[in-house]
């Protein structure tokens, strides 16, 4: 039995390959490597059990399976991470962000309808946009700008969510998909753009923070260790076929705090300045977890205090090899 993760070489998409491949499961890591990188998975590579695959979800699954020798039967289980995910990446790749969700998600489905796979699907909190309910719950249907600088990314994902319920309902394929809230931990790309690497790395350089806006929009970040936790739940538990969860942590804070904790944690004496706020950027986001406990029973377990600790010890040891 194979599992296959798309976006496998990401930040997200690495940890997962490298727990999965912990409880002695086989899989194969599907990424272009457009926002992966193949260092997040050279370390598995030794390991019988691991296959690293450079295809993309855009074209057929089933031949780029069959040209590293995976028999498509034996894939049972998929999990769908493949799209750049960052804002940054939002102005420079748009159109290959809404063909990744569109093109990308239908093909797996196709594939996973084709070989009676399980699917988990990766949504987002950018579903709900810049939500005007309050924290997030999943019948909150958002509040999402379709033209603005965002919708390629929130756009793709909501048309993703629309193929994984039409697959369930008219071809019977067993998908789950989970929203993901704001994400943070080692193997992030530092010039990610995203606010925690960002942070981490002018922390450690001792260069200002650049706070966008005035900084009191809010986030709730949630260390990868309990996301991975999540999504592997949702794969494993039976019956779930057709079910959506948040998940994420509830620790909203402001962008303003999570500057002065990152300062604190670096124990350096560090400025903040402040730069004008992207567009469409949501005020606040925290995820209504209630389903999720419900159907999992599960909850994000780590401080941010800790996970920035071990953020920032892998920035820093990063530099240092580099
Ligand atoms: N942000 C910031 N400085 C940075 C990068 C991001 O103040 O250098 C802000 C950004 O405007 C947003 C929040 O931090 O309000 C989280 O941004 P991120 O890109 O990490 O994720 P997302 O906006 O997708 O939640």
């Amino acid at each position: 039995m194979t599992t296959v993760v798309t976006g496998g070489a990401g930040f997200i998409g690495s940890h997962l390959c490298e727990a999965l491949l912990d409880e002695g499961r086989s899989v194969v890591c599907l990424d272009n490597l457009g926002s992966g990188r193949h260092e997040n998975v050279t370390q598995f590579e030794d390991r019988t059990e691991f296959t690293f695959l450079r295809g993309d979800v855009r074209n057929d699954v089933i031949p780029q399976l069959e040209r590293v020798g995976v028999s498509p039967p034996d894939v049972r289980r998929i999990y769908h991470l493949a799209s750049r995910a960052s804002p940054v990446d939002f102005d420079d790749y748009p159109m290959e962000i809404l063909e990744t969700n569109g093109f990308g998600t239908r093909n797996v489905l196709e594939f996973a309808a084709d070989v009676g796979a399980s699917v988990v699907y990766a949504s987002t909190s950018e579903v709900y946009g810049n939500p005007d309910v309050h924290p997030q719950p999943l019948d909150y249907n958002g509040n999402v700008n379709f033209r603005g600088e965002r919708a390629c990314y929130d756009e793709s994902k909501r048309f993703g969510e629309t193929l994984c319920s039409l697959y369930e309902g008219k071809r019977d394929v067993d998908v789950r998909t989970v929203r993901i809230f704001n994400t943070y931990g080692p193997r992030m790309r530092p010039d990610d753009g995203r606010v925690v690497p960002t942070f981490v790395r002018q922390a450690l350089d001792g260069a200002d923070l650049t706070v966008y806006g005035d900084g009191t929009q809010t986030r709730s970040f949630m260390y990868i260790d309990d996301l991975i936790r999540g999504l592997r739940r949702m794969m494993d538990r039976s019956g779930l076929a057709g079910e959506v969860v948040n998940l994420g942590h509830t620790n909203e804070i402001t962008i303003n705090r999570l500057a002065e904790v990152v300062a604190d944690l670096v124990d350096r004496n560090i400025d903040v300045v402040h730069e004008a706020l992207p567009e469409d950027d949501p005020q606040r986001r925290q995820p209504d977890l209630s389903h999720t406990r419900e159907l999992l029973d599960w909850n994000p377990t780590t401080s941010l205090e800790t996970g920035l600790d071990r953020t920032i010890a892998h920035f820093h040891e990063a530099e240092v090899d580099a």
